[in-house]
């Protein structure tokens, strides 16, 4: 290896890319992590909230497996609930609402605090390619800075126009420049390349607010959190609470040791700051009837396709014109942030028309503007060009993960980073790539939906696209994925060996209670009853961590479920164990229809599983695929 070459370049300092770096340096990479500035490494560039439905057990699967954004978003919250706790154990999720400014600086101060990971503050205009190898990336300060492998983060900031109303600058975001030369080069290497579009709302000043027209919405108490590491520093809080030490604690327990700002640390989960809840109303919508045609989004400026799951306000009320009102979450950004987001008003249409829009919300007549939203255009790379591992096919030891590969948020950004740090790492070091299926992690169904069918809208997680969601629940991230944590080796032993205990635990007490008896019932047939809770059971063992308790409590009820789940994916596992060749020549196959060879030439599945799960590509095809693969092997 050169010396002076970084193992694994990281390009971009979001979510992505702040996984990457810190799961690749942790592994001992020697790693960079370029990005276009120091500051805004971890910027939240929306929303400041992590987690909702689906998106938080991406969140509890990258700490099982070693992450930093279950911790980092526990660490920094103001309000923490957890949403459908009527629902089943599959789709209950965790929602945090985070300090904007809080959750990015303890992000970079836990990378100051990796030796192996140096940082650059720089503009990468292209990949660096020389004798058709890739050999780090240019940039526009330092000319070149080789590197191994390249994982390129770029966002939402290749060839990206904001748009306001007829207006349209090239930024990458709010006031940062775009990446209009890193596109255009990644273009000339012959990468797939195409549009989408996404949007924000205004940021209103806190104090121009009247409360008492909104509903409050407090934040659950003990608060719910995402992380190992919280969750077992929220019970030894309270136990140091109950014993007076509380100044000690709060230093302990937030976490940064190279903390340098005015913001005072807080105990994860205390102080907790309410959101509140408004509605559109009829003359809100008239507001935005009437001025459709000077939103970028409806009077034809953008191209790209945007957001169906969480449409501009423009989009709800074309798309729901029998709709009165529409929900807005008022949600504070910090807690010494003056501004707060109106969840549910993000558009593009003219600052006056916003302002008047958002004036006849009640309680918000008087909402004094921070900064207009604003609708946002960029080029994203088309994720059929990549394997599983995340590395292009197109250039060896390019990986691309985050919002560049067509998806929306930053739990899914963060958790492809996440995937990409690891196997750009591994395969410097010559181990295999670390791949998740789509029965072991949303992580898993998130890459393989990308990478087998692609996007033409940026891509959310839902609970819905994961066809084994009883098995991949948030509550049972650290047990699912403990041998795949093990075997990535950012999870500490000691970790490992808990969750071992737990899972020996949870199998005892199980077996307890299916083969103890009070009258006709056993206690496990009690426990299914819908009204009764472990707390219920007149034999409980006392002794039971809290933790265990609840896999007791849910792997029995949902039994049936779950190995109904169990024998579906027993009966498509042979497929998924069938590799197909690396160098198979699909249009060769003279058997084939012409639209599934060429599908499967472009896409080209690794198992004969992916292959039918290509849209396109139907039984008839994979019959004739799978006799072929007999014949060759
Ligand atoms: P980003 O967070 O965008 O980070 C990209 C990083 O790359 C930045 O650090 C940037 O400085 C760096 N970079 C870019 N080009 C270069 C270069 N050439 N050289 C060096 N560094 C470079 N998500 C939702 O879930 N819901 C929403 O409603 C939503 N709305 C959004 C609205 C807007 C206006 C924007 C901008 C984003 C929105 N998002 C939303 C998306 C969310 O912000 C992203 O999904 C998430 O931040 C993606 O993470 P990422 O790491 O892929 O990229």
């Amino acid at each position: 290896m050169n010396q002076a070459s970084y193992e694994v370049l990281v390009v971009g300092g979001g979510h992505a890319g702040v996984e990457a770096a810190l799961a690749a340096a942790r592994l001992g990479g020697r790693v960079a992590l370029v990005t276009l500035s120091r500051d805004s490494i971890g910027r939240m560039s929306c929303n400041p909230s992590i987690g909702g439905i689906a998106k938080s057990h991406i969140v509890c699967e990258i700490d099982a497996l070693g992450g930093e954004m279950a911790r980092n978003t526990d660490y920094t919250g103001i309000q923490y609930r957890t949403l459908n706790t009527r629902k089943g154990p599959a789709v209950q999720a965790h929602r945090v609402q985070n300090d904007k400014q809080a959750y990015p600086r303890r992000l970079q101060a836990v990378i100051d605090a990796v030796s192996s990971l140096d940082v650059f503050e720089e503009e990468v205009t292209a990949l660096w390619i020389k004798d058709a190898r890739l050999r780090g990336v240019c940039t526009a300060r330092s000319g070149v800075i080789a590197a191994e492998t390249v994982v390129l983060t770029a966002g939402t900031f290749l060839g990206a126009r904001v748009l306001i109303g007829h207006q349209s600058r090239a930024e990458g975001r709010f006031g940062d420049p775009a990446s209009d030369q890193l596109a255009a080069s990644l273009r000339a290497l012959g990468l797939s390349m195409d549009r989408l579009k996404t949007g924000t709302p205004p940021r209103l000043h806190k104090d121009s607010i009247d409360y008492a027209k909104l509903k409050p919405q407090p934040g659950f108490e003990p608060p719910p959190f995402f992380s190992l590491a919280a969750r077992k520093e929220r019970d030894r809080w309270f136990h140091v609470e109950h014993s007076g030490e509380r100044e000690r604690a709060r230093c302990a327990m937030f976490h940064v040791e190279h903390e340098s700002s005015e913001m005072a640390p807080w105990v994860p989960g205390s102080g907790q700051i309410p959101c509140w809840l408004g509605e559109t109303n009829e003359r809100t919508h008239e507001i935005i009837r009437e001025n459709l045609e000077k939103s970028s989004l409806y009077g034809g400026q953008v191209t790209g396709t945007g957001v169906r799951y969480c449409p501009s306000i423009e989009d709800k009320i074309v798309k729901f014109p029998d709709r009165n009102a529409h929900h807005v979450f008022v949600e504070p950004e910090g807690r010494g942030n003056p501004r707060v987001y109106p969840n549910g008003t993000s558009n593009s249409l003219p600052v006056e028309v916003q302002e008047e829009m958002i004036h006849s919300i009640r309680g918000l007549e008087r909402a004094e503007f921070i900064r207009p939203g604003y609708a946002i255009e960029y080029d994203f790379v088309d994720p059929t060009q990549l394997n599983h591992s995340l590395e292009t096919r197109e250039v060896e030891n390019l990986f691309c993960a985050g919002q560049i590969n067509g998806t929306t948020g930053y739990e899914e950004a963060a958790g492809q980073g996440f995937v990409a740090g690891v196997n750009a790492l591994r395969k410097v070091r010559g181990a295999d790539p670390v791949l998740l299926g789509r029965d072991e992690a949303y992580i898993g169904v998130l890459i393989d939906d990308l990478v087998t069918r692609g996007t033409d809208e940026p891509y959310r997680m839902f609970t819905s696209r994961a066809e084994y969601r009883l098995l991949l629940r948030q509550d049972n991230a650290r047990f699912r994925l403990r041998a795949l944590a093990e075997e990535i080796g950012l999870v500490r032993p000691e970790v490992l060996r808990e969750t071992d205990g737990l899972e020996s635990a949870v199998s005892a007490e199980m077996e307890r209670l299916e083969t103890t008896f009070r009258g006709q019932s056993s206690l496990a047939q009690l426990l299914r009853r819908p009204e009764n809770t472990y707390e219920d059971l007149p034999e409980r063992d006392a002794g039971l961590s809290s933790e265990a308790a609840r896999q007791v409590e849910i792997r029995i009820k949902y039994g049936g479920y779950i190995q109904r789940e169990l024998d579906k994916l027993k009966r498509a596992r042979p497929l998924e164990e069938v590799a197909i060749p690396g160098g198979i020549d699909y249009r060769g196959i003279a058997a084939f229809r012409y639209e599934a060879a060429e599908k499967l030439d472009r896409i080209r599945p690794e198992t004969l599983a992916q292959a039918a799960r290509i849209p396109g590509v139907n039984p008839p095809d994979i019959a004739i695929l799978q006799m072929h693969i007999r014949r060759m092997t």
